[in-house]
């Protein structure tokens, strides 16, 4: 969602005139916050704080994202150095502060593509209708807008038209997308977006476990530009938990979706979120979870431990009651499990052929993608294929972080 908005706002700067450049270059910073966990919004503070130094009355430091719905005009109390506080998609007024400030005449409009020139995100869904107790979301991001079927489809063949090889659909909860002009849900969606002439790929995220539609599985399955990677946080493998974290599903629900998903496909990437150490979690709780993420046996697991967001319900009316080193053990437990999961799951594409769809060159300037799956893909002797090309490899080496592979002759 924040590249979504970083991409539409960088669109209309560019559009105005600016370009981008290194920070020691630039005279207007920008960050883009994300506040859905603790971690990335002290990361907020300390940028700003950093920026201090930075600051000189000819630049402008600015701040959008999540945390301005959490904190609003506040923050330039705690920092006056930060000049001003822009709510997300409210770009309009910013834009023309800065107009009236610089005068920038000569910048390129960011092509549909956008900065990458690969992959283009198109919000589909803003907010959501979900009241997870533990997320914030739904306070700072507000409720559910869905955005025209014809729309998506109308900005997605534009973005198309000029470059894009991949479309990506998102929303906090993407799996709720319902067409306000009754065409349809996700499934619709796809179905539609996927016909767009010239698209090499789409994806979606993030999906949710009690609004996931079956008929999508079927859609993923039969296409040959959707990708077969899910994006299905679980958050616990405990249905007394789930039930606290009012996540409107239990595990064996969970367990059918994962079971079509991988009878319809059977190397779909699967990715999920799981926090240990909620309010109430038991020892027993935390095995449920545990043998949860052993028995699916996920591509990759994204742990988080809990900590308390003020503004959640769990927050104000929840004891967190599990003691931060049980909850450190448990997140390193998980941790060990999953990487020793993927690591042994990952062997699977040694020797195979797969697709890449090339994105750029690494640090070491090889060639790199990503497969159908999500799995990145470093493609050996692989400096004649441009980015946004499609390459098959076959696959030499396979980590836990990614495949490493020969053209394929
Ligand atoms: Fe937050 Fe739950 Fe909505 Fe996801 S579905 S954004 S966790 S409230």
């Amino acid at each position: 969602m924040n590249t979504a908005d970083s991409e539409s706002l960088a669109r209309r700067l560019l559009a105005a005139g600016y370009v981008e450049d290194s920070l020691e270059r630039a005279d207007v910073a920008i960050l883009n916050s994300c506040v859905v966990r603790q971690a990335s919004e002290d990361r907020v503070y300390s940028k700003l704080h950093e920026l201090k130094e930075w600051k000189t009355p000819q630049r402008t430091i600015a701040v959008t994202g999540c945390i301005v719905a959490k904190e609003g005009e506040q923050l330039k109390r705690r920092f006056p150095h930060l000049d001003a506080v822009v709510p997300i998609g409210d770009y309009e007024p910013f834009v023309g502060e800065l107009e009236a400030r610089y005068d920038y005449s000569n910048g390129e409009a960011m092509p549909r593509a956008g900065r990458t020139g690969i992959s283009h995100f198109v919000r589909v869904i803003q907010g959501c209708d979900h009241n997870c107790t533990f997320c914030i979301v739904p306070r700072v991001r507000g409720r559910e807008k869905h955005v025209p079927l014809a729309n998506v489809v109308e900005e997605c063949r534009h973005a198309v038209a000029e470059g894009a090889k991949e479309i990506v659909l998102l929303g906090q909860n993407v799996d709720d997308y319902h067409d306000p002009d009754e065409r349809g849900g996700l499934a619709a969606l796809v179905r539609a977006v996927q016909q767009i002439s010239g698209i090499k790929r789409l994806r979606f995220m993030t999906s949710h476990p009690q609004d996931l539609e079956m008929e999508l599985l079927e859609v993923m399955a039969s296409s040959d530009v959707v990708c077969r990677e899910l994006q299905l946080p679980v958050q616990s493998g405990d249905d007394t938990v789930l039930k606290r974290m009012a996540r409107g599903y239990q595990t064996r629900h969970y367990r059918a979706i994962v079971e079509r998903a991988r009878t319809l496909m059977p190397d779909i990437g699967l990715v999920t979120d799981v926090i240990v150490g909620f309010p109430g979690e038991s020892e027993a709780a935390y095995m449920n979870t545990r043998a949860l993420v052993e028995e699916l046996e996920f591509d990759v697991v994204h742990i988080a431990m809990y900590s308390p967001r003020p503004g959640t319900f769990a927050a104000t009316r929840m004891d967190d009651d599990v003691p931060h080193d049980e909850k450190l053990r448990r997140l390193n437990d998980l941790l060990a499990l999953s990487r020793e999961i993927a690591a042994r799951k990952t062997q699977r594409w040694i020797g195979r052929e797969v697709e890449v769809l090339v994105e750029g060159r690494d640090e070491l300037h090889r060639t790199y993608g990503r497969i159908r799956q999500g799995k990145r893909a470093i493609v050996l002797k692989g400096g004649a294929v441009e980015p946004g090309e499609i390459v098959n490899i076959r696959v030499m080496q396979a980590t836990a972080g990614q495949l490493t592979g020969l053209p394929a002759a």
